[in-house]
């Protein structure tokens, strides 16, 4: 068949994010076969003539369309991307007549809302890769796809919903393939990388291991190391953020991870973006700056007891000292995430988590304070 796909992920900040997602469904796509136009919104000005050339060029007998954030979850100053995705589906519908599908990341938290507000025709619920294949498969055989995975149709009756999962890769020989990397490399942005999916943790908030399951799912090594080299060699990227729900667990991987990267003749600047205090160890940090991490992001959200169990973190204060403790000994740069208002929170906790920012961490640390929780459907915090 042929496939238009859109990442309407248009977000500038902190940095454009490459689309990844879309990137290893494009890759899917074409490994059985089919013919796949990969249309990236990220830097794009007229998006409806963009849309309109990219329809008219590829003659998609279905749309995909990639929504990555519902909005910026600022309670301080809160912006909506419906309205963009509301305009950039309007356009798909002006210029094709094809069935429109819509996934990403927003979609799976809640895929028939958007299915109705958008008007769009399925949705796919859960990683992408082999649902849209499957997907494509009915469609090309005139069958209803709502017996797919992961696959919702707006006709079809409210149920359960069973999540689309799939093999893991790292994305970066789909994103060399797919997306041109060169606008990110200007704008400072890394390239991200995955390593795996799912999640063996269980915070309150969030939706990771029901969509993605709480087994981890693991990429080779050695593939993950030769994306990046293949990435850096044909684009001049250096900078790479890991993107995995926890870089450092299991601790096992992520050392084999680290070990396979320093092998490769390359100075490179890597980002690791989830990195918990639960699964923590000098050994693995000085592998990661072999390896040529630079700075880590952790979000304990708290430094108080009673919080960090009412929240389901997998660790507790002393745990996240020690992480802090070895994090400044390796030397790396560190953003601490905390977030005030969470079950379990009093007065006193949240002083305690306030006198653990002001003793413990440096100036080398960043900190970065939100207050409120979101509740998501199918999350414990919604059972509380
Ligand atoms: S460690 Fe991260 S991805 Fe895993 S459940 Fe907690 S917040 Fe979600």
């Amino acid at each position: 068949m042929r496939i238009l796909l859109i990442n309407a992920n248009r977000e500038q900040r902190p940095y454009p994010v490459a689309p990844l997602g879309i990137a290893c469904v494009a890759q899917a796509l074409e490994r059985e076969g089919h013919e796949v136009t990969l249309l990236d919104l990220t830097f794009a000005r007229g998006v409806d003539r963009m849309v309109a050339q990219a329809v008219e060029r590829s003659q998609p007998e279905w749309i995909g369309l990639s929504l990555r954030n519902l909005d910026n979850s600022s309670l301080a100053s809160p912006y909506s991307y419906l309205r963009e995705m509301e305009e950039i589906a309007s356009c798909c519908r002006r210029a094709s007549g094809s069935p429109l599908v819509l996934g990403g990341p927003a979609v799976s938290l809640a895929p028939r809302a958007l299915l109705r507000r958008l008007g769009a025709d399925y949705a796919v619920f859960g990683e992408g890769e082999e649902a849209a294949v499957e997907l494509s498969r009915a469609l090309g055989t005139g069958t209803e796809p709502g017996h797919v995975r992961g696959v919702v149709c707006i006709r079809a009756p409210a149920g359960p919903l069973q999540p689309a999962r799939t093999g893991v890769s790292p994305g970066l020989t789909a994103l060399l393939r797919h997306v041109d990397l060169q606008p990110y490399r200007r704008a400072g942005a890394p390239v991200p990388v995955q390593t795996r999916r799912g999640c063996a943790f269980r915070c309150a908030y969030c939706t990771y291991p029901s969509l993605e399951g709480s087994t981890y799912r693991t990429a080779e090594p050695a593939e993950v190391a030769e994306g990046i080299a293949a990435v850096a060699r044909s684009t001049g990227h250096r900078a790479f953020e890991f993107v995995d729900s926890t870089f450092n667990a299991p601790l096992a991987f992520a050392s084999e991870v680290c070990t396979a990267i320093s092998r490769l003749p390359i100075r490179l600047h890597l980002l690791a973006s989830g990195f918990t205090p639960a699964s923590c160890s000098p050994e693995l940090l000085a592998e990661m700056r072999r390896a040529g991490f630079r700075t880590l992001v952790s979000s304990p959200d708290s430094a108080s007891d009673p919080v960090l169990e009412a929240m389901g973190k997998g660790f507790g204060r002393e745990d996240l000292e020690r992480a802090v403790d070895q994090v400044h000994e390796a030397g790396l740069a560190a953003m601490w995430s905390f977030l005030f208002g969470g079950p379990g929170e009093t007065e006193a906790t949240a002083r305690e988590t306030l006198q653990f920012i002001a003793r413990r961490l440096t100036r080398r640390d960043v900190v970065f304070v939100a207050a409120g929780v979101r509740i998501y459907p199918g999350t414990p915090l919604e059972e509380l």
